[in-house]
């Protein structure tokens, strides 16, 4: 027997220490950064002059639990419609920060239709598509005033597919001078960092507030993206939004940005992140909110929903009952969860089992709130029914589904009810 005692994990790291900036819409204050949660975002993928089909595919973003949305604003129609998609997105009750997304023509843009610059509650300035020679600090200046104007924060999102060409030619000509010069992945990164603060420590002497700026660095490479975070947070305290650009599509999407933002939200580098997934066609955008919660969920970060507990299934279980109740009641609590939290706090502590067959069922099921063991092929053909460990109930037939879920809102509404078991 060995008599070494094994560690117990004590979750991710202490979050770094970042300054906190508050993104607001009305009464909506999202904090970025400090010793605030860790923030889901999103980003539309609609035409923004289309301002019915942005103001409904914000709504879904929101509705999903993403707590700031960012759109595009690319030209005088876009620009336009801000103010009009902001309008119907308060007359539907959705007060979600919005963001402005802006490349090339943003202090234009930001100048000419001040509506828009007001609706926003945010502005994303990208270094490197602000403009080049001379135009590029007055450019940059433009906007930086716009939003000392309107007292809006904003994100200062480098990306190394647009990385600023004369920021990176001055860096490789020191590099050039150095007597043992860097490897040109190492250039790159110094110059997405450079980029990244110098743009930022600008903006403070155009007069924003130090607690008005967050900084992003975003690569599409894993440990590219690792290392050049942990880099920018030892030189800086701005708060900063982490995603892995151009993560992809379907499971390779999915993984790669788990394993970036995963590796550096353990040790507490991050203040809001967004999953980058490119959607399959006709695909449902809100899955990159999803994808979110349940990094920072499964990580222990946040609590957004209750979590379903299911096995994989096996030669045990021949049938698609299981996959069909794992898959609807993990449907179920996420369709309830916009109306519960209001009503039900702490629901989201919830953990539900869906198992199976006995040979883990009983077990896993007992250690959920709820849990249900499935009867596996050549099983008797009854499901057992956990609550807070006691046998409750054997479910038998067609309607199996059914009376689980049934069981579940009545878990719910004895439990969450009243607010009294927070
Ligand atoms: S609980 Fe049963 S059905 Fe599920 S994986 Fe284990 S043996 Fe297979």
């Amino acid at each position: 027997m060995s008599d070494t005692n094994i560690a117990i994990p004590s979750g991710p790291l202490g979050r770094r220490d970042s300054r906190r900036v508050l993104v607001q819409h009305g009464d909506r204050k999202i904090w970025v950064g400090g010793d605030a949660p860790v923030v889901v975002q999103s980003m539309t993928n609609t035409d923004t002059a289309d301002a019915v089909g942005t103001a409904i595919q914000i709504k879904e973003l929101a509705r999903a639990g993403s707590e700031l949305v960012r759109l595009t604003v690319d030209r005088p129609e876009a620009a336009q419609a801000v103010p009009y998609i902001r309008d119907q997105l308060d007359k539907m009750g959705v007060d979600v920060p919005l963001v402005g997304d802006f490349h090339y023509n943003g202090h234009t843009l930001l100048t000419d239709y001040p509506d828009c610059a007001q609706a926003l509650s945010k502005y994303r300035i990208n270094p490197g598509n602000v403009g080049k020679g001379a135009k590029r600090d007055t450019q940059f200046a433009q906007m930086i005033e716009v939003a000392v104007k309107y007292d809006k924060p904003v994100r200062i999102g480098v990306n190394w597919g647009s990385l600023d060409q004369a920021l990176l030619a001055r860096i490789m000509d020191e590099n050039a001078g150095r007597a043992q010069p860097w490897s040109a992945q190492a250039v790159m990164y110094e110059a997405l960092i450079t980029s990244a603060i110098e743009n930022a420590v600008r903006a403070e002497e155009l007069g924003m507030g130090r607690d008005k700026i967050i900084l992003s660095c975003k690569v599409s490479g894993v440990q590219d993206l690792i290392a050049v975070y942990r880099e920018l947070a030892k030189r800086c305290d701005y708060p900063l939004h982490l995603g892995l650009t151009e993560a992809g599509m379907g499971s390779k999407g999915i993984v790669a940005s788990t394993a970036a933002l995963s590796v550096l939200l353990q040790e507490g580098i991050g203040d809001t992140i967004r999953v980058s997934l490119t959607p399959e066609p006709g695909g449902d955008r809100t899955k990159e909110v999803v994808v979110s919660q349940e990094i920072l969920q499964t990580m222990g970060l946040r609590k957004f929903t209750p979590m379903v507990i299911a096995c994989p299934g096996c030669g045990r279980t021949t049938s698609t009952v299981f996959q069909e109740l794992a898959d609807d009641i993990q449907t179920f609590l996420r369709d309830q969860m916009p109306e519960w939290k209001k009503t039900y706090q702490g629901v989201e502590n919830m953990n539900v089992a869906v198992m199976g067959c006995i040979v883990n069922g009983p077990g896993e099921s007992k250690h959920a709130n709820i849990g249900i063991s499935l009867p596996g092929t050549g099983e008797s053909p009854a499901a057992p029914v956990f609550v807070d460990g006691e046998k409750v109930a054997t479910l038998r037939g067609e309607n199996i589904v059914g009376e689980f879920q049934a069981i579940v809102l009545n878990y719910v509404k004895t439990n969450y009810g009243n607010n009294t078991n927070v």
